[in-house]
């Protein structure tokens, strides 16, 4: 049997216990910052219109991966929106520091909730916590429940004919497509009230989310990190920029993709919000191009509840003992965007300014680490996971072996980019390269993606002396290319 299994997963079970209709619900925030389409929320408030919205900060129980530095810069500024927008009801987000189990026992206890809600998380080590933590407070007699709220279709819901998990995109999105999606949860935040006293909070400043050292100032450019500045982008996108998706979604040097990835992440927004805001334009064209790409979100996930040691380990279990190089120093020149490949550096700076990158470019960037220079796909994780204010580590994981050529429906491992080549398709006029490696500016478009190549009265004129304004290519992409291949091809043969 193909289609979504019908059982209810056992955390859904509601439990019979019968809690006092006047006594609060604990609203446990996590992924799931906002107040709309929060099935948690909603359930709560048919239970009694008390609440007491609670978030936690524990960043040791995050044992899959601790946030990185730039989501916390966006978990800062979703938190105080957040707590605005329950101001607005007169509601307060209360903050406390983990361990989380302490902490939602001693809200519970300084407030009489005997009912604690939250939305799911999919991330392996966090849905053992969650199990556990569930049991728990249950055998205490709590009435726990957990929802989805972050995703279309939960990854248990999803098998292949005769069962198991998929791991090839199309036949799943197939699958996810041929059923209706959800609708938005309707949640009548109107109708909350507090609990008869409020429990004590920490000030969002004691979690220190934002850097000590200010690196984060291009951010506050490139973002407005509040639920209505995901609304205003999710609006402009789905009536201006869907229609052409299709054609623009590719370029780096134009505004042509959403730029809801980190909305997604944190939940400001959640994806049956984005589907149903498509409406009919998810059918055809752009839009609904735009919508398989939704998809591909819901298919990490499903990747990684079924292999859950993807985070760790290639899926391809081939590329587990692959002799990746250790080179710290092609590392950091990558890091830093300073290989000398223009369209890898100018990707590698607009992460480290604004905490996003364009996909193709994530690609391309991607590539020439893990093949050029051989250096295992787990750095680059680690490197955008530290930097992305998008880093969700089932996209991430996704992402990163299907750069390598380990994963689920990866890219073959012959298919190395060529920087160059990439960059003439996808930056014609270089306005990508330009924005974000100034110091080749003034060069012009034939030396652009290639600036050893030019002329020495060219490259003066442009003000560019390599190896003093602008490095030498790191590798000669021939060679690098040649050198991957050969360490690929052994992999291919199980020859190490
Ligand atoms: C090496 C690598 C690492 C990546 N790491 C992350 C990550 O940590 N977090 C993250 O959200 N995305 C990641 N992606 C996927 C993708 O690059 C981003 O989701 C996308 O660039 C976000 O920009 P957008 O919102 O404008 O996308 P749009 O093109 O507008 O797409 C809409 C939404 O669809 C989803 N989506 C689009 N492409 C993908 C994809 N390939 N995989 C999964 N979901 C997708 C995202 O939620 C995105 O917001 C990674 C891709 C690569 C190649």
């Amino acid at each position: 049997m193909s289609g979504f299994f019908v059982e209810s997963w056992s955390l859904d079970f509601a439990c019979p216990i019968l809690v006092s209709m006047s006594s609060p619900t604990i609203v446990w925030f996590r992924q799931d910052l906002r107040l709309h389409d929060n099935a948690a929320l909603a359930a709560a408030l048919e239970q009694a219109r008390n609440i007491v919205p609670l978030y936690i900060w524990a960043p040791e129980e995050e044992k899959d991966r601790p946030v990185g530095g730039a989501s916390k810069w966006w978990l800062h500024h979703a938190l105080a929106d957040l707590a605005q927008q329950l101001q607005h009801y007169s509601l307060r987000l209360i903050i406390r520091q983990g361990p989380t189990e302490k902490a939602l026992r001693e809200v519970a206890k300084e407030t009489g909730a005997l009912r604690i809600y939250w939305n799911r998380r999919y991330e392996p080590q966090t849905i053992q916590r969650d199990s556990r933590l569930k049991s728990q407070l249950q055998d205490d007699g709590f009435a726990v429940e957990s929802f989805n709220s972050s995703l279309l279709v939960e990854p248990w819901r999803v098998a292949k004919q005769g069962g198991g998990p998929y791991k090839v995109y199309t036949p799943y999105s197939k699958e996810v497509l041929s059923h209706p999606l959800p609708d938005p949860v309707q949640v009548p935040v109107e109708t909350a009230i507090g609990p008869n006293k409020w429990p004590a909070s920490l000030e969002l400043e004691q979690l220190a989310l934002l850097p000590k050292i200010p690196w984060d100032r291009g951010f506050y450019d490139a973002w407005n990190p509040t639920r209505k500045g995901g609304i205003e982008r999710m609006q402009r996108f789905v009536e201006r920029d869907a229609a052409h998706y299709e054609q623009q979604r590719n370029l780096p040097g134009e505004d042509g993709t959403s730029r809801l990835s980190p909305y997604l992440h944190h939940g400001q927004l959640g994806p049956r919000e984005v589907v149903a805001a498509l409406g009919k334009r998810a059918e055809k064209g752009g839009g609904h191009t735009f919508l398989k790409e939704l998809i591909w979100r819901e298919f990490g996930y499903h990747i990684l509840y079924h292999f859950p040691k993807t985070p760790r380990e290639s899926l391809n279990e081939r590329f587990r003992e692959f002799p990746w190089v250790d080179d710290p120093k092609s590392l950091q020149a990558w890091q830093k965007g300073q290989t000398g490949y223009p369209i890898v550096d100018a990707g590698m700076r607009q992460l480290w300014q604004t905490g996003w990158m364009h996909n193709r470019v994530r690609m391309v960037v991607g590539s020439l680490l893990v093949k050029h220079l051989l250096i295992g796909w787990q750095e680059g994780e680690a490197w955008f996971w530290d930097t992305l204010v998008d880093a969700d580590l089932a996209s991430n994981v996704l992402g990163w072996q299907w750069v390598a050529g380990s994963g689920a429906d990866a890219a073959p491992y012959f298919r190395i980019f060529n920087p160059m080549t990439q960059a003439e398709k996808f930056d014609p006029e270089g306005a990508y390269i330009r924005r974000w490696v100034p110091e080749l500016a003034k060069l012009p478009n034939k030396y652009l993606q290639a600036p050893w190549t030019a002329p020495a009265n060219v490259l003066e004129y442009a003000g560019v002396e390599l190896g003093e304004h602008y490095p030498w290519p790191i590798i000669d992409h021939r060679k690098g290319r040649q050198r991957a291949l050969d360490a690929f091809e052994r992999v291919k043969k199980g020859n190490r």
